[in-house]
């Protein structure tokens, strides 16, 4: 094993893993990935990726097989509470996989408060934190454990009630189900275990979180450009949303008009474009920024 590489262990299939390899290659790291590959080394950085089950992440990283993984806070905290000892940091939340653990229960459940419950059978492949919310809530209910398909277990009657991840809500939806509470709120975070990374490490991890910024920044930042009447920059400008320092420009064969461009880091929405062309603003250009350093 090369101690100057680092690993990273990522979802092979499902969810998580479009978007961490997206975010991965937005970081420069190139590599090439076939379907049935279980780890791949980085043509230009020293990082290699494994391809594993979600659920086996974390105990990758606490077994030391890994440094760093991508998983979802979920799957994290569920390990947390099984593996009190085990010491997982956070260095990143990621923007992408968000969704919620919630308790949900058939369309026809006649009471909307918790204690509603009490003595019901819950299914869910989270139980710890299952357990956990039932705990802080004073709640007596018995949980079964299922690995997959959770929805469909009050159909069948294994069940009452489920708990388990939403997103839109179509799965529960169609499964005649409803959500009476949230237990938790989950994203793909970037975890490190506790080991002391060397030298060369230590500056592969510092080239990756400053990458990942910078993604992070211009994903949520946009280049607005257009035109705006001399007399009324200052009340225009003022409308860009997080713009700190807008370049203004003059326009070839125009005395009364001024070409303006700035980074707008909170995201551009039609009502803002609205505003400024209400404002006198025109020729309004919104582009993506692909990448920012500082
Ligand atoms: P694996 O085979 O890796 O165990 P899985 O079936 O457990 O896959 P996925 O359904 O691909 O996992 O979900 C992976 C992660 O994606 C979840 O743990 C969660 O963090 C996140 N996620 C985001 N939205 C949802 C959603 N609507 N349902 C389930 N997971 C979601
Ligand atoms: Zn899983």
């Amino acid at each position: 094993m090369n101690q100057d590489r680092i690993r990273i262990a990522i979802q092979k299939k499902g969810r998580l893993n479009n978007d961490s390899l997206t975010l991965l290659r937005c970081c420069g790291i190139k590599f090439r990935v076939q379907a049935n590959d279980l780890y791949c080394f980085s043509e230009n950085l020293p990082i290699d990726l494994l391809f594993v089950r979600d659920d086996d992440i974390p105990t990758l990283i606490a077994d030391d097989i890994c440094e760093f993984g991508i998983v979802g806070d979920n799957v994290l905290q569920e390990f947390e509470l099984n593996n009190p000892t085990a010491k997982l940091t956070r260095l990143k939340a990621l923007d992408f996989g968000q969704c919620r653990l919630s308790i949900a229960v058939p369309n026809n459940w006649s009471n909307n408060k918790l204690n509603s419950l009490n003595n019901k059978r819950i299914a869910t492949s989270y139980p710890a934190l299952l357990q956990q919310f039932l705990n802080k809530n004073n709640i007596e209910a018995n949980i079964i454990r299922l690995s997959g398909s959770v929805e469909i277990a009050p159909q069948l009657d294994i069940a009452d009630a489920i708990c388990d991840l939403v997103s839109t809500g179509k799965t529960l939806e169609e499964n005649n189900l409803r959500e009476l509470v949230v237990v938790m709120q989950s994203q793909a975070q970037l975890i490190k275990n506790n080991k002391n990374l060397n030298q060369t490490q230590q500056d592969i991890c510092d080239l990756l979180l400053r990458r990942i910024n910078g993604v992070q920044k211009a994903n949520e930042s946009k280049y607005i450009m257009f035109h705006a009447p001399t007399n009324s920059l200052t009340e225009i400008c003022n409308l860009l949303p997080g713009a700190e320092t807008p370049t203004i420009l003059p326009l070839e064969g125009y005395q009364d008009k001024m070409a303006v461009h700035a980074v707008a880091s909170e995201g551009v929405f039609w009502v803002t474009l609205e505003k400024l062309k209400q404002a006198g603003a025109s020729s309004i250009l919104v582009m993506p920024i692909e990448k920012m350093l500082d």
